[in-house]
């Protein structure tokens, strides 16, 4: 009889510790998913901004006026109309500069030909596999999958607004601070292993920016940290900054190195944005919506270049991939 109550009340002892163990590790997964859970109860809607901005090219209008507006503008990218099709086809972005300069450049002395004599038609006729392929875009009300797209409004069709990491970012630091800080952001970024941490592509500031155009173009990368012969960043040049060269009216000459381009910026961030490996998810979220950049160039005390934090890691971090909670909770 005692044996047995010992052997019950040590059996309960057990579930007790067990249901307790459960309730913890349900009250962690709670706590992590708690952005994925703010982001899936809101809709693109709520993270259009008030007033934007909003271009849209016909695809029969020249690339090199389409990127000209872009500039004239201060915008990245232009949702495309086939006015033939009656409807959106793609989008021109900054990506597409870089394609066009690339595929054509032959030297300073000859002019761009495919920027100088390609419609956006012609131009998604040599590059797209499939020209007429659709927009890939996004209800106002769609509660999941966001991602860098154009909101489309069902009834009317009209484009309100392009969604894009930098907004969802800031949309989630302005309005998600309503909802409980979960524990892992104060964790050190290295220990929950966001970002990229190996094969980073930077580019010496020796090299040529066709050869920096070249690494966007194979690597796809968004940005390249600008190196020294040691490797420490002295610089971060992003696609972003190519469209410059529109705004310049300097495409024509490519054969000039990274330390030029650099200089030559007239619209930039002062400095590089770094981080170290050990700071925390906290600290690197505040710098980087803070500096309204893509990404921190992670570096060691010397100024080495060690990784990438971009806001696509974090995004994913904090609310796509549930899959995290593993390395959050260890
Ligand atoms: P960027 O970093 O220059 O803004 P993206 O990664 O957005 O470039 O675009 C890469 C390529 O995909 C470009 O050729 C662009 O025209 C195309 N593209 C971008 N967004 C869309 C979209 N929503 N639908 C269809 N094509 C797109
Ligand atoms: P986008 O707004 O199109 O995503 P980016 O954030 O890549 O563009 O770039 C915007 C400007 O900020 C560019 O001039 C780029 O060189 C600069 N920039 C981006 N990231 C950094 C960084 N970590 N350090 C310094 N400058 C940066
Ligand atoms: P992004 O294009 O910046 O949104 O980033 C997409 C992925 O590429 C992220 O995992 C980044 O960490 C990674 N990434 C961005 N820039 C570089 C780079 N220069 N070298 C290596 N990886 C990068």
């Amino acid at each position: 009889m005692d044996a047995r109550d010992n052997g019950a009340s040590y059996s309960s002892g057990e579930e007790v510790s067990c249901s307790h163990n459960k309730l913890e590790t349900q009250k962690q997964e709670a706590d992590a998913t708690v952005y994925m859970n703010f982001m899936k109860s809101h809709s693109c809607y709520d993270a259009v901004p008030v007033s934007c901005k909003l271009v849209i090219f016909d695809t029969t209008l020249q690339v090199k006026k389409a990127f000209f507006a872009l500039v004239a503008n201060g915008l990245r990218a232009a949702p495309l109309w086939d006015n033939k099709l009656q409807r959106f086809v793609g989008m021109l972005t900054i990506t597409d500069f870089i394609n066009i300069l690339h595929c054509y450049y032959k030297s300073p002395m000859v002019q761009i030909y495919g920027l100088e004599s390609h419609k956006i038609e012609t131009w998604r006729d040599v590059y797209l596999y499939d020209p007429s392929q659709y927009l890939v875009s996004i209800s106002p009300e769609a509660r999941h999958r966001i991602h860098r797209l154009p909101v489309i409004d069902p009834e009317s069709g009209n484009v309100l607004h392009i969604l894009t990491h930098k907004r969802i970012l800031k949309f989630l630091h302005i309005f998600g601070s309503k909802v409980p800080r979960p524990v892992f952001i104060q964790k050190q970024i290295l220990e929950l292993g966001i970002g990229t941490f190996r094969n980073i592509a930077t580019i010496q500031q020796t090299a040529s920016l066709y050869d920096a155009l070249s690494i966007f173009v194979e690597r796809r990368v968004s940005a390249l940290p600008v190196v020294d012969e040691r490797g420490k960043v002295v610089a971060l040049y992003s696609r972003f900054d190519v469209i410059n060269l529109a705004a310049q009216k300097t495409y024509n000459n490519l054969d000039i190195t990274m330390e030029e381009a650099v200089r030559g910026r007239t619209c930039y961030v002062e400095g590089v944005i770094t981080c170290y490996p050990d700071e925390t998810l906290e600290a690197i979220i505040e710098r980087i919506v803070k500096a309204e950049v893509h990404r921190l160039v992670l570096v060691d005390r010397a100024g080495v270049v060690k990784g990438i934090i971009s806001l696509s890691d974090l995004l994913q971090a904090l609310v796509l991939t549930p899959a995290g909670i593993d390395a959050l909770l260890s």
